[in-house]
């Protein structure tokens, strides 16, 4: 629905069901990134089937954090009804600071008691300190995402791959829970991951620390309700 994506609900849901996909995390972009939904679409996120083909959907949004205040492209009544929140830096609507001050920003949004994942922290967009991000997110049970789609060759962001490396090394040290997303912006892509799993092999990464294929994991470090 965002302008910039390729496919409709419905053939995400078939994609995933046929990919074995128990639940599926749909998070259109927050009204801030140019050709986004508008706060309208979040309101009715209701009329979506709970269940779909035996896919259980998660209906909620990647709001965009905007500055080094770690402010939020959307106000509270709008996303505290959906099943989760992501958050995360994008370029077209993102005023930048220094590194601290990036930093800063991002362990706001995930102080706010309402984010559960801060998506591809590790894209390049924001110069970031990583290990205090790494250490917030695990104090307020917030997943940090390994994002496959950013480290696609065609998206020339050749900071990605060795920023997820680093993610990944301080959340093995730390002992905090990832999430890969694929970040699918067409059904065909929905839990590909075909560029985060090399770098967790290169990390030696702990399996029991990849929330995605331990759905009691994921909902029992971020509280959220199952669907
Ligand atoms: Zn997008």
């Amino acid at each position: 629905m965002s302008g910039h994506a390729f496919s409709t609900l419905q053939e995400m849901v078939a994609a995933a069901r046929d990919k074995g996909v128990q639940y599926l995390g749909i998070t259109e972009h927050g009204p801030a990134l140019p050709g986004a939904c508008n706060t309208i679409y979040f309101r009715n996120l209701n009329v979506v089937p709970k269940v779909i083909d035996g896919v259980h959907m998660m209906m909620g949004a990647e709001l965009n954090i905007l500055n080094p205040h770690g402010d939020l492209d959307m106000d509270e009544f709008f996303y505290k009804k959906m099943s989760h929140r992501i958050a995360g830096i994008h370029l077209l609507c993102w005023t930048p600071g220094t590194r601290s001050q990036n930093t800063d920003g991002m362990i706001g949004a995930i102080e706010n008691p309402w984010v559960n994942i801060i998506s591809h922290p590790g894209d390049g967009t924001a110069e970031l300190h990583f290990e205090p991000i790494v250490r917030a997110a695990k104090a307020n049970n917030v997943l940090l995402e390994i994002n496959s789609s950013s480290m696609r060759p065609e998206r020339h962001k050749t900071e990605a791959a060795p920023n997820n490396l680093e993610i990944l090394r301080l959340c093995k040290q730390y002992d905090v829970p990832v999430i890969l997303g694929s970040d699918a912006h067409i059904s065909y892509d929905v839990a590909n991951y075909e560029y985060a799993l090399p770098l967790l092999a290169e990390a030696e990464f702990p399996e029991q620390l990849v929330v995605n294929d331990k759905p009691e994991l994921f909902f029992s470090f971020t509280s959220l309700e199952k669907p």
